[in-house]
């Protein structure tokens, strides 16, 4: 499955709790479908201390979202936009359906 959200991409979430809320791609699970996003999706998670380095106890974490539930914000025209792939001499690259810019990641 290829996904046409990369990790690093800005992304804004279109659906659920954080809708219209954007965020950076810190991974994408591309099996599934998924993504990981800055601030996105939070959970509390409890952590088991494991050392003086890691006290442990309750700490924010953000949980995969569906990848249907986000939509690539185009570094060029700053829009959630859907995009299509073009093909290059020696690459595929991702186009901004909106004002045509190339996105780069
Ligand atoms: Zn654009």
């Amino acid at each position: 499955m290829k996904l046409s959200i990369r990790k690093g991409d800005l992304i804004e979430v279109i659906s659920g709790d954080d809708k219209g809320r954007q965020g950076k791609v810190i991974e994408v699970d591309a099996k599934k479908g998924r993504i990981k996003v800055e601030g996105i999706n939070m959970v509390k998670r409890h952590e088991r201390a494991s050392g003086a380095s890691k006290p442990g106890g309750i700490i924010d974490k953000p949980a995969f979202l569906n990848r249907s539930n986000a939509m690539l914000v185009c570094p060029k025209c700053s829009k959630p936009t859907r995009v299509r792939w073009e093909q290059r001499v020696d690459k595929r690259v991702r186009v901004c359906k909106s004002c045509g810019g190339e996105v780069v990641s």
